[in-house]
């Protein structure tokens, strides 16, 4: 801890101003304040593209202003001053503003035509015209802050600019910075980052580094402050993940070696099909880590259909053969179930029933546990946990609860990561007397860069190829706001597929028509219409609606339809789903339920409807349920919206490719990255602050191999103290959101 940047900013910036700060940006420390980042920089001699000025968000602009001119209210008592600003940039778009006040005094005598200003406000639209109300402003010319600069030299000066709130202005705050910059002895400062790496990357000292992220004198000072300061960043990070790494590697498991006479070769002899060349590598490195006694910790990354489960059964009955049971976690009753079913076919006489019994000593049992199963089968499912009994336990959150124990607990598999935090795989891993082996498994592809940060306490293996006999599959935009008639021509198809012996999903975004989609918060991710706050008043096809209206298909005469969403009951969801698995029901209507692990391989069409109110990496996800049994499969998106339309875009993305890791590409930059790194959940803004996971994959991946380094050659980082300190600081629990996402 350094006593500098931990005092209260009342003893540096004094008692009003800390108390104004604390108000508007809740920060109420010298350090928190020193790292109130400028968010972007305004060039003082040029003037802000005004066309380029976001809406209805508080916003810092200079422009130059064209007309005054003041009048009597109507209604009230009271002058209205409306002033026209310009960016002067003339051409095709309108570069004005009118800014209005109400008994704007001191508008209506600063503001005259030709003064340039810097305002801080809201940008509305009225009407067509854009215009800011009562915005604060300041004049530039007679800036009291920089007497006696020549003009040109101010002129090439950046101004900071900080996140605003509507109360307070980015000028204000910057004032306030300047005081602490002139009060604090920043030399005395600590620096977190080594010595070495400073020299090394040719870092400006810490000092510097704050003052010129402050107030640069030119755009090459904030960039070279924002350098280091990045890199900062991504160190702290990764040494956080470093050592957690160090830490988990560093207790004690049980090691589960193979048996040579035991279920795992039993099984590999019966197979039906050879390993992929990927799966046979994934599963030398899990055995071999299985096999010794400091926990594995690893994610497997595979696009949909990669072969994932496959995997883990292994790894499962690897730890069985060892004594040891294996837990499957599942983000859905559905997939658990599903998983349970096949794993069970998968096994055939390998695997034993606890209801039949007597398949032989050798055969391991596979037990269901969820938190919808009738009490009694539960209760003798729980049973059979914490007896032993069961060799592999399947199940949903139903697994976490307190009263859930096992005999002898030696690897967990959460199957879908994305939708378990680090607190619940903890959870789990408090079941077993030594930490458990624990192999998280996602079919999400994840760039890199965010593999290396939300879950570089992991390490990372990749099933890249798909089994041979995948069937591929074609994604095609369905417009129907260009051609209405294709409306019915998706029913006809479907037919086609049906006649044909093959089965379709339907997917929609809504389960009935007054309701906004079937997230449950946690569950499912939300969508990128959702993201983008684009609720608009068309109505969205419905699980109900579409199966009322598939009655009065003519091309659908005849076909079985079912409906399948999350508000059904547990056991209609598993009738349903056995139904379709077993090609009684041809066309499912459902939502996104099915949007992973659902492994039917017989269904060869999925219809999309409203595609666009879905995100990228979820249509990716979604076409991955068919094309799985050697057949191709065939994806529609639907969609009302005009080509052009940006949603329509994301459609494009994926039509254009199968590529998963191209598309989480395309959908970081399509998204904002809070929402990745999971900021969106907390409401708040990103995490990380000058880093960007995309943009900035060199900076990760150097600031990963230090961090790596560090962390070995001195676990504790009792020769880091800063670091040591910036680690706290980054680990504090409204920060601990962010590595919960791993
Ligand atoms: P995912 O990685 O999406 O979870 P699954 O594990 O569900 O994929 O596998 C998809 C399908 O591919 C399953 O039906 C599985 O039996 C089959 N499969 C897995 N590995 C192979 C292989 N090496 N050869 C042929 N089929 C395979
Ligand atoms: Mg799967």
């Amino acid at each position: 801890m350094h006593a500098e940047l931990d005092l209260g900013l009342e003893r540096r910036i004094g008692k009003r101003s800390a108390a104004v700060i604390e108000k508007h940006l809740g920060i109420s420390t010298v350090g928190g304040l020193l790292n109130y980042f400028p968010r972007r920089y305004l060039s003082r001699g040029e003037l802000t593209p005004i066309s380029e000025v976001p809406l209805d968000e508080e916003v810092t602009l200079i422009a130059r202003v064209v007309s005054n001119s003041t009048r009597p209210m109507r209604a009230r008592r009271g002058s209205l001053t409306d002033v026209v600003i310009s960016d002067d940039a003339g051409g095709a778009l309108p570069g004005t503003l009118k800014v209005s006040f109400f008994n704007g005094f001191r508008a209506r005598a600063e503001l005259q035509p030709g003064r340039r200003a810097m305002f801080s406000g809201k940008v509305t639209r009225y009407g067509g015209s854009l215009g800011l109300t009562n915005p604060d402003f300041l004049l530039l010319d007679e800036d009291p802050d920089t007497p006696g600069i020549d003009p040109e030299k101010l002129a090439a000066m950046p101004i900071p600019v900080y996140p605003a709130t509507a109360k307070l202005t980015s000028w204000s705050i910057q004032k306030v910075i300047s005081t602490l910059l002139d009060t604090v002895d920043l030399e005395t400062l600590g620096d977190p980052l080594p010595a070495e790496i400073a020299a090394r990357e040719k870092f400006l000292p810490l000092a510097d580094a704050y003052r010129l992220i402050h107030a640069p004198q030119t755009p090459a000072d904030f960039q070279r402050a924002r350098d280091r300061f990045r890199y900062q960043e991504a160190l702290v990070l990764q040494s956080a993940l470093a050592r957690r790494r160090a830490q988990l590697a560093a207790e004690e498991a049980t090691a589960r070696r193979p048996a040579p006479d035991g279920l795992l070769p039993a099984f590999d002899r019966q197979l039906p099909f050879t390993l992929t060349a990927g799966q046979a590598a994934v599963g030398k490195t899990l055995s071999g880590e299985l096999a010794q006694d400091s926990p594995m910790n690893r994610l497997l990354q595979g696009e949909v259909g990669s072969g994932k489960t496959i995997v883990a059964l292994r790894a499962m009955l690897q730890v069985v053969d060892a004594g040891g049971q294996a837990a499957l976690l599942a983000p859905t009753e559905v997939l658990a179930a599903q998983h349970y079913e096949s794993i069970r076919r998968t096994l055939g006489p390998l695997s034993r029933d606890g209801m039949l019994g007597g398949f032989g000593p050798d055969a391991v049992q596979v037990t269901l546990l969820t938190g919808s199963m009738p009490t009694a089968a539960r209760k003798q499912a729980m049973l059979d946990a914490a007896s032993g009994t069961a060799g592999i336990v399947i199940g949903t959150h139903a697994l976490l609860s307190d009263n859930v124990t096992f005999y002898d607990l030696g690897l967990i598999v959460v199957d879908e990561q994305h939708r378990f935090g680090v607190e619940q795989r903890d959870a789990l891993r408090a079941k077993a007397s030594k930490p458990p082996h624990l192999l998280v498994m996602t079919a999400t592809p994840i760039p890199r860069t965010v593999a290396m940060t939300v879950f570089g306490d992991l390490e990372t293996s990749v099933l890249d190829e798909l089994p041979a006999g995948r069937a591929p599959i074609s994604t095609h935009v369905v417009g129907l706001a260009e051609h209405p008639a294709w409306a019915t021509r998706i029913w006809s198809r479907s037919r086609e597929e049906i006649d044909a012996g093959h089965q379709v999903y339907v997917v929609c975004p809504k389960i009935g028509a007054d309701d906004d989609g079937d997230f449950t918060p946690g569950e499912a991710e939300p969508s990128a219409a959702d993201l983008e706050g684009e609720n608009g008043s068309r109505e969205l096809a419905s699980v109900t609606g579409v199966v009322e209206h598939l009655q009065d298909e003519p091309a659908l005469a005849g076909v079985a339809v079912a409906p399948l969403h999350g508000r059904q009951d547990p056991v209609l969801k598993s009738e349903t789903m056995a139904s379709f698995t077993a090609n009684q029901t041809k066309l499912l209507v459902s939502t996104t339920v099915i949007e992973v692990g659902v492994d039917v391989h017989n269904a060869t069409l999925m219809v999309i409807l409203d595609a666009d109110r879905f995100g990228i990496s979820q249509l990716h996800q979604l076409r991955g349920r068919v094309g799985r049994g050697g057949l191709p499969g065939t994806c529609l998106l639907v969609t009302t919206l005009e080509p052009g339309h940006p949603s329509r875009r994301r459609l494009d993305a994926v039509a254009a490719t199968t590529d998963g890791f191209e598309l989480s590409q395309e959908d970081l930059k399509l998204r904002r990255e809070g929402d990745i790194l999971g900021a969106s959940q907390s409401g708040g803004r990103s995490t990380l602050k000058l880093l960007r996971v995309l943009e900035h994959e060199d900076v990760i991946a150097r600031a990963r191999q230090d961090a790596q380094r560090i962390v070995a050659a001195d676990p504790s980082l009792a020769g880091q103290p800063r670091l040591a300190a910036a680690i706290e600081e980054y680990l504090n629990p409204e920060k601990e959101a962010f590595l919960e996402r791993g």
